[in-house]
């Protein structure tokens, strides 16, 4: 089967042919419909050779959807044909935050592994492994092809907002800085999960702020001094109580720091791996600061019912398999308005 692979640090990844696994005990073998194309898998790209442990190549692709295929021996509660998204953090399976459903923060060394980011392949493929049914949300209605981002795009924004939720009541304000793909979602997510917040969405890209109007921002700025300015107005001077950053380099960090209130929480979640200067004064007093990475199996769930029900939507964009490379330069040139989706069996 034709494959999209990570083959040699700091080089674009490569369309290859590998052979279609057979799904072991307890595993399932995924048809894929759809394997979204992150900003993560750009940052693992560029890594300096040997930065990760995992070995090379692998196939990429962690945000995925498709029908089952084949269940390995032992294996029960779907049938082929069944549409599923696949819960991407894989972990242990055992330890506590995993029996809790949080394996994206498996304890186990090693843990989690996602599939398309840790060595083990991904679902850039015609078809993707995946170790235990637990990994597997029904879909329902919904078309893998368009749901794919969901698992990630999708869970990673709900995860992100839903921590915070209990801080954005009427007259509160939720900043969101980067409107891309995971922007786009957390902005639905606040709307509905948060109805009464104000939400502002930031960017350096008109056309992104546009899209982020349509999916629910209260206000759209352009990045920079007067966007900082802006807030101050809107929140009375105070700051907002939920500062998001989806984009992690250092005017994004320090916007987020300036904009944030006291007691509230600045929330960093793109992996700009940029430094954020933390002293007395700034980030504003008791203002927390997290890095969640991910979310939970639960989360996801409910992820999917919010989609079900209409109450948000992925904006997406497919590609073939031999596409895969020029969705990646797209997105790296900033020109894909939501998440690239490659689609391998179209
Ligand atoms: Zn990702
Ligand atoms: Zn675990």
């Amino acid at each position: 089967m034709k494959a999209f692979r990570f083959v040699e640090w700091q080089q674009p990844g490569e369309l290859r042919d590998v052979p279609v696994p057979e799904p072991g005990p307890g595993e399932v073998l995924i048809k894929v419909g759809g394997a979204g194309a992150c900003h993560s898998d750009l940052h693992l790209l560029e890594l300096a050779p040997g930065a990760r442990s995992f070995t090379l190549p692998f196939t990429l692709g962690h945000e995925n959807a498709g029908w089952v295929e084949t269940m390995g021996p032992g294996a029960t509660g779907f049938a082929p044909g069944d549409p599923v998204i696949v819960y991407g953090p894989w972990g242990c399976g055992l330890c506590m935050n995993c029996r809790r459903g949080m394996e994206n923060y498996c304890e186990t060394p090693g843990k989690p592994s996602p599939g398309g980011l840790g060595g083990t392949d991904g679902g850039m493929a015609e078809y993707l492994l995946v170790p235990s049914t637990r990994y597997l949300i029904p879909l329902g209605d919904l078309d893998p092809r368009e749901a794919a981002p969901l698992t990630d795009a999708g869970l990673t924004s709900y995860h992100a907002v839903k921590r915070s939720v209990h801080l954005l009541g009427p007259g509160s304000t939720a900043v969101v800085i980067g409107a891309g793909g995971l922007g786009q979602m957390a902005i639905q997510v606040l709307r509905a999960l948060a109805s009464a917040t104000t939400v502002v969405a930031v960017d350096t890209s008109q056309d992104k702020l546009k899209i982020a109007k349509s999916m629910g921002a209260d206000e759209a700025l352009i990045s920079g001094e007067d966007a900082v300015r802006r807030v101050k107005d809107i929140t009375k001077g105070g700051g907002a109580e939920l500062v998001l950053d989806l984009v992690g380099v250092n005017p994004t960090l320090s916007m987020a720091a300036q904009v944030a209130r006291v007691l509230g929480h600045l929330t960093i979640v793109g992996v700009g791996n940029a430094t954020l200067p933390v002293n007395f004064s700034s980030p504003p007093h008791e203002c927390a600061v997290a890095s969640p990475f991910w979310g939970t199996i639960p989360e996801l769930i409910e992820v999917i019912s919010l989609a079900q029900t209409g109450k948000i939507k992925m904006l997406v964009e497919h590609f073939a398999i031999d596409d895969a490379a020029h969705a990646y330069h797209q997105l790296h040139e900033g020109k894909i308005a939501g998440r690239a989706v490659i689609t391998p069996n179209d």
